[in-house]
Order: structure tokens, then C-alpha cells, then sequence
């Protein structure tokens, strides 16, 4: 079996009704798949995090050095083409492009062997996967807190358990919708907060100890990914488990984070960490820093379908009767072409959602969507 040729695949939607983290607007959905094609009529996709064009135009440039080659040979291939790369990022396109390249390879050989990815990494710890509902963005030029507290309350009717809000609009106003969200969702739903790195170490302190009293489960990215000292400090000085790892790609990247003990929790992205190959070394990586790993997930349904098997090779740790599973980030801001793309929506049942089971990532791309939604 040989590659013969990579294509990317643009996803774009411009959105009715913009929305905000603490510091981008988002007006468009933009994603970029990845689509390896097999000699023997085979087809494998990945997807990448990031910026859409950016990432196309990443994999194109290493395409030349998987043509040809034996897509099983996912290890050799990650590292020929790491390896060429190394001195223009280590962290960044190269990782978040790579990431699409090694997830279709892996979906490759899942089909090839006629199993699940996570069959072929080594089994499943579980395959319903306990989920999260992200959301809680701030629509442009309307009010958070209403904005929030609405969703949520409708997220909690659906059957989650847990959400997880932007926040990073405003030291006083952020203390206040969480409050106020606590308030509303009662004391049995998980609540996270995630500032997108919008504070700087002064004010993520002060929000970190005003709200820890409304049981906040984690404090995601409170400041900006390049600070490490500063998150080992928010550590020290205020009490919520400090999340962070969507942007540190790659095992280097993990590891300087964990030698100077940045995090509680570590989210790396299957789409943006260096795929299915790379986020399986960091388990590893977790696991001998006794840090909690909960991945993060972005995207459409690739990316959910890739994180569903990434998730379900996690081990317990510690293994106990009353063991700790992560919980799956399931983002339900619109998007059209997230679900559309695929045969079979990956949805939850009552805050659940189940691995998919067939060959590779188990999914089947609908190709009349790739084209509805294709920018050009
Ligand atoms: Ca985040």
C-alpha cells in the first residue's frame, strides 16, 4: 500500500451572529481537513487546528514527503517530516499541520486492519465518554452574563452535567456572571472557566480567589501560553486547578511546561499537538508528572471523532474504584458544517457520547457538504 496523493478540503461559513472570547471575534467558520489517498482506493482524513489556509498551505508543503510511501509507517513519517520542519516551529503551523497528516494516516490504518484507532493504540479504557458543553462566548455587542446563564441553563435541560464558559470580559463583570451562573445551574453541575489568556497574572489571581467559592473545576488558559512562571505563581496563589495545553505543541513543549509546574490539567489537541501519535506520548508525559490529562477539542467532526479515540486510550490514574474519567469537550457554538460533513452526527445522549466503533476514526465524510460548504 502506497500514498499517492493529499489533499486539503476548506470549510467556510460566515456567521449571522458574530461571537467573542477575551480576544478574538469570531465571524466565519474555518476549518481545514486533511484527505490522504490510498493506491489501493483507501482514504484517510485528519483535520488541523488553526488557522484553515495557513494549515493547507502547510500540508502542501509536506505532502512531497509521504507521497509514496507505506501510509502504515505512521511513526517514520511523523518524523521525516517533523524533522525537516524542526527549524521553522517548533510549535505552531508545523505541529497543527502535521496533526491533520498523522490523524488521516491513523484513520488509514484503522481501515486497513478493519479496527477502531483506538483498538490499534493498544484498547479502550471506555468508550462513553462523559462530556462537557462549551460554550458561553459573548455575542457581539450583547450582555454575557444574560447571554451565558441562557445557554447554560439550556445546556443542563439537554443532560449536561458540566460547562464551561468564556470569561475574560472584565475582572468585576466575570466574577459577577459566575456568580450569578452558579446561582442558576444549582450545586451539582461542573462548572470550568476558560479566560483565552485574555488576563495578565494580576487579575487572574483576583478572579481566581473570588470565584473559587462557587466550586469552579478548572481555570482554563487564565493567562497568556508563553508566561510559564506566571502560571506555576497562579498556582501558588489561588486555589483552582490551573488548565492550559491547547497551544503548547508537542512533547517539548509539554515537558517545559512540566518541568517548571505550569498546570493542574493539560489539554493538549489531537488536531493541534502533532495528531494521534504525538498526544499519545503525552499521556505518558502526564502520567510520570502525575498531572490530570483532559484533552481539548475544536473543530468539526473529525477532530470530535479524533478525540473520541484519544479519549478512550487514556488510562485511569491512579487506577481506584472510584476513578476519575475526563471529560470530553463538546463545543455547542453554531456551526453548520460540523455535523454536516459526516454521515452519522456524533452527538450526546444525555451529556454522553459514545466512541465510534467502525474502521479507523469510524466516521464517513459526506462529500456533497465538503462542497456546500467550500469557500470557493
Ligand atoms: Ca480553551
Amino acid at each position: 500500500m502506497e500514498i499517492v496523493d493529499i489533499h486539503t478540503h476548506l470549510l467556510y461559513h460566515e456567521l449571522d451572529k458574530p461571537f467573542q472570547s477575551a480576544f478574538s471575534t469570531f465571524k466565519t467558520r474555518f476549518h481545514c481537513l486533511v484527505e490522504i489517498v490510498c493506491d489501493n482506493g483507501i482514504v484517510g482524513w485528519g483535520e488541523c487546528l488553526g488557522p484553515a489556509d495557513i494549515n493547507a498551505a502547510v500540508v502542501k508543503s509536506m505532502t512531497s514527503l509521504a507521497i509514496g510511501r507505506n501510509p502504515l509507517d505512521i511513526e517514520p513519517i511523523w518524523q521525516s517530516i517533523y524533522d525537516q520542519f524542526r527549524d521553522q516551529g517548533q510549535r505552531g503551523p508545523i505541529h497543527t499541520a502535521l496533526s491533520g497528516i498523522d490523524i488521516a494516516l491513523w484513520d488509514i490504518a484503522g481501515k486497513y486492519h478493519n479496527a477502531p484507532i483506538y483498538q490499534l493504540m493498544g484498547g479502550a479504557y471506555r468508550t462513553e465518554i462523559p462530556a462537557y458543553a462549551t460554550g458561553g462566548f459573548c455575542p457581539q455587542g450583547g450582555d454575557h452574563q444574560q447571554s451565558c446563564i441562557d445557554e447554560m441553563m439550556a445546556r443542563v435541560e439537554e443532560g449536561f452535567k458540566a460547562v464551561k464558559i468564556k470569561i475574560g470580559f472584565g475582572v468585576y463583570k466575570d466574577i459577577e456572571t459566575i456568580k450569578e451562573l452558579r446561582a442558576a445551574l444549582g450545586t451539582d453541575i461542573e462548572i470550568m472557566i476558560d479566560a483565552n489568556h485574555g488576563y495578565d497574572v494580576i487579575d487572574a489571581i483576583k478572579v481566581g480567589r473570588a470565584v473559587a467559592q462557587f466550586n469552579i473545576e478548572w481555570f482554563e488558559e487564565p493567562v497568556i501560553p508563553e508566561a510559564l512562571k506566571s502560571y506555576k505563581t497562579l498556582r501558588q496563589r489561588q486555589s483552582i486547578p490551573i488548565a492550559a495545553g491547547e497551544t503548547w505543541h508537542g512533547r517539548f513543549a509539554a515537558q517545559e511546561a512540566m518541568e517548571q509546574g505550569c498546570v493542574d490539567i493539560l489539554q493538549p489537541d489531537v488536531c493541534g499537538v502533532g495528531g494521534l501519535s504525538e498526544a499519545r506520548k503525552l499521556i505518558t508525559l502526564c502520567e510520570v508528572n502525575h498531572v490530570r490529562l483532559v484533552p481539548h477539542v475544536w473543530g468539526t467532526a473529525v477532530a470530535l471523532a479524533a478525540g473520541l479515540h484519544f479519549h478512550a486510550i487514556i488510562p485511569p490514574t491512579p487506577g481506584s474504584h472510584n476513578q476519575y474519567s475526563p471529560k470530553l469537550e463538546f463545543d455547542r457554538t453554531y456551526n453548520p458544517f460540523r455535523q454536516a460533513i459526516i454521515t452519522q452526527p456524533i452527538e450526546h445522549n444525555n451529556g454522553v457520547v459514545t466512541v465510534p466503533n467502525g474502521p479507523g476514526l469510524g466516521i464517513e465524510i459526506n462529500r456533497s457538504s465538503l462542497k456546500e460548504f467550500s469557500p470557493n
